[in-house]
């Protein structure tokens, strides 16, 4: 979820529509694929259906400095494709429906 500071000392969420926590998550995710643990890997590995290159992505995914980035993009961006942050699309679904209880 994305925090910012505000003029008070906590770090509340601030209310950005969706579209703008899209564009932060995007901005965010851009500004940092040079330390994509995925960079130098093929695409196509992380849109396989078959569980064992599914594995294999999430393995890439695990060591991966910006995951945590690439995951609140895929999930603000509800991709239903693909391995992002580690996360198949189901996975992502569970955990966006979680932090819509928080
Ligand atoms: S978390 Fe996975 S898909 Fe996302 S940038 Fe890192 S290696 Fe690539």
């Amino acid at each position: 979820m994305i925090h910012e500071k505000n003029n008070s000392e906590d770090s509340s969420p601030i209310n950005f529509s969706q579209e703008t926590r899209r564009l932060i998550a995007y901005d965010r995710l851009v500004n940092n694929l040079g330390s994509a643990a995925c960079k130098d890997k093929g695409v196509e590995l992380f849109f396989e259906f078959d569980s064992s290159k599914i594995k294999e992505a999430k393995k890439i995914c695990a060591d991966c400095e910006i995951k945590d980035l690439c995951l609140d993009f895929a999930i603000l961006n509800q991709e239903s494709n693909g391995v992002w942050g580690g996360t198949t699309p189901d996975e992502r679904n569970r955990i966006a429906c979680t932090r819509r209880l928080r």
